[in-house]
């Protein structure tokens, strides 16, 4: 009965995994983790949430990572199973997996021991039965192993492991193994977990906007299950941020023609600098700052001198506000752009650094001051409540803004923003629905790039679901990868085109290596292609892609079926310009964004063939 305590034990986790890595349809894989779910007492949901998600806990808890390389992992499987370790390397090499050596050698070691002779035959069975290993053991011995640190934490940490794996089936040796690995790679999006959630404690899927909104507002899906399971439906509808967790931060559509842009966002607006820095969400509680990047990850410790910033000129208590940190020019104050504070990562002593690339920080939004959620009200009342709090420097201060309803007046705003160093504007709705739309792109914020300017398309970002290999000079490699947009509503990937243009040498010499953990068997069941590449990837690296125009092809699969019958979207002469490793998968442009992009091109070839 759920909600008794009964422990979970770790097995029936093992047997999810196990199906999930077989199964090839997102409805089927809702279906497992429904069905895990169900069986999950309510005080340890949250941790067979992280193991869904392939984690321990979110990444911008900034915790240690759990460390114990390759060689570590082979000493512990040999501790657990008395193999030698020239066995477990030659299993290795053949399966081209540890999870699968180890769990081949535990088969071994019980084979052995139940044809054991001697003392063992002779004692009662509940005496040589092992115990079951339950979640919280698992999660609690590998959240030890973690954070083991310091002198000696390596003999610990291999302990530690290779007594989880003498205790574990060996099933669970080879999940427990892929997991320290961190190669467990399920491919099961935070989205499929929620479905499952609403089905299974909300009885309908249809109340997955519920934990949508409450996983936007805090990006912990562990806790947020928990609340879900111990309080319930009505609670979680109540949430509010907490300051030290991450909100999902609300994104821009884009457009490119002024008028369409204050039509879109109901006339009169507020334009701002898009400055071409790192966003960044930052968190006050009384002296404690945290800072998290645009994907959430915890960038405080880069960055002492926003600390320093934040600590001084935020005048509330408790505060969530965002902005734009951006690298300016030690001599003349000028921006620099986002390349620069690349660089500035890049430098080991970050007092160094802070000296050579120092930087300001622009803010634009305040989401939750003094006890008071600000994320459903309008973007001037967060306005006025961010002017309140903060004491403006020259460092630390409010976003280049104007007010306006005129075209002529954000056209020129635009090509200013571009001469003082920014990517040009984004436009934000001032209007009675303007709320905080966290963890969604909408039209209530546009931006207005400078690069929509000089190319007939506007770039997009997709993600690589499979690649071609190539011919003559490029044989043995790589030579075009296959490309998708994601498609928010069902959660799935579609194709847009092969790309194989824009590589340097250098590019094609690397992809092979940087796609290998991503290799899977077959096509990913949240991929929906016609083509077939040589190779399947899981959906994770993004690159942005440029093109001559979109045009109608029946080979792809994005926007299938809307614009005409038998045809999706494609780009025509598609090439690669970066990579674009500050983005996920469900962050690459999405089909709907293409579709827009289709139908906006379509009018501008009507009005220049239409004499005026
Ligand atoms: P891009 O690739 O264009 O940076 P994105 O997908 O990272 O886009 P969007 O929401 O589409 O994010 O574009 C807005 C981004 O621009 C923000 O994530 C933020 O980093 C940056 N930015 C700079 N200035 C502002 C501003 N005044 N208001 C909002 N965002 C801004």
């Amino acid at each position: 009965m759920r909600g008794v305590f009964k422990a979970l034990e770790f097995e029936l986790v093992a047997n999810t995994f196990e199906k999930l890595e077989a199964v090839t349809s997102r409805t089927q894989m809702t279906l497992y983790l429904v069905e895990l779910f169900k069986k999950t007492p309510a005080d340890v949901i949250d941790k067979v949430v992280y193991f869904m998600q392939g984690k321990l806990w979110p990444d911008w808890k900034g915790l240690p990572e759990l460390g114990v390389g390759e060689k570590g992992i082979i000493r512990a499987i040999v501790l657990a199973t008395h193999a030698r370790e020239s066995d477990v390397e030659k299993l290795r090499r053949k399966y081209g997996d540890l999870g699968t050596a180890a769990a081949m050698l535990k088969e071994e070691l019980e084979k052995k021991s139940k044809g054991a002779v001697g003392i063992l035959a002779f004692l009662p069975k509940a005496q040589t039965a092992k115990k079951k290993l339950t979640v919280q053991e698992v999660y609690d011995t590998l959240a030890k192993i973690a954070l083991a640190q310091g002198e000696g934490s390596r003999d610990l940490k291999i302990k530690l492991l290779a007594r989880l794996l003498t205790d574990a089936s060996p099933r669970e040796a080879k999940y427990i193994v892929r997991f320290v690995e961190g190669r467990l790679r399920l491919g099961v999006g935070d989205a499929t977990i929620m479905d499952a959630l609403a089905i299974v404690y909300a009885g309908s899927q249809a109340f997955r906007p519920v934990i949508e909104r409450a996983y936007n507002l805090r990006a912990d899906l562990g806790m947020i299950a928990k609340i879900l399971a111990t309080k319930g439906l009505e609670e979680l509808k109540k949430i509010k941020p907490q300051v030290g967790v991450p909100i999902r931060p609300m994104l821009a559509e884009r457009l490119s023609n002024p008028i369409e842009i204050l039509k879109q966002v109901g006339g009169k607006a507020i334009v701002e600098y898009k400055y071409d820095g790192e966003r960044a969400q930052i968190h006050k509680k009384d002296d404690q700052i945290w800072i998290f990047s645009r994907r959430l990850e915890n960038i405080t410790r880069q960055y002492p001198d926003v600390q320093e910033y934040a600590k001084k000129y935020i005048k509330a208590r408790e505060a969530i506000v965002e902005g734009e940190i951006v690298a300016v020019d030690p001599e003349t104050g000028e921006l620099r752009p986002f390349q620069e504070l690349m660089r500035r990562k890049r430098k080991h002593d970050i007092h160094i650094a802070m000296k050579e690339v120092p930087v300001r920080v622009y803010l634009f939004d305040a989401l939750y001051v003094d006890g008071e959620d600000l994320t459903q009200k309008t973007l001037p009342e967060r306005r006025r409540k961010l002017e309140e709090i903060i004491e403006q420097t020259e460092d630390f201060r409010i976003a280049e803004y104007i007010i306006t309803d005129k075209p002529e007046e954000l056209e020129a705003f635009f090509l200013k923003a571009i001469e003082d160093g920014a990517e040009g504007v984004v436009v934000k709705a001032i209007h009675g629905k303007a709320i905080y739309q966290a963890g969604a792109r909408g039209w209530l914020w546009i931006k207005y790039k400078r690069d929509y300017k000089s190319e007939m398309i506007e770039p997009v970002d997709l993600v690589a679901v499979g690649a071609f290999y190539g011919r003559g000079r490029r044989g043995g490699k790589y030579g075009a990868l296959l490309m998708a947009a994601y498609d928010p509503e069902t959660d799935m990937f579609r194709t847009v085109c092969k790309v194989g243009s824009g590589f340097t040498d250098e590019d094609l010499d690397k992809m092979m290596e940087m796609f290998k953990p991503y290799v899977i068997p077959h096509k990913h069941p949240r991929v929906d292609s016609k083509m077939k590449p040589d190779v399947w990837f899981q959906p994770a690296i993004v690159a942005e892609i440029i093109g001559a125009e979109l045009t109608l092809s029946p080979l792809h699969t994005c926007c299938y079926n809307w614009a005409k019958q038998g045809v999706g979207i494609s780009i025509r002469f598609p090439r690669f310009i970066r990579w674009r490793p500050d983005k996920g998968p469900q962050d690459a442009t999405t089909t709907k964004e293409l579709y827009e992009m289709y139908k906006r091109q379509l009018r501008k070839i009507v009005e220049q063939a239409t004499p005026a």
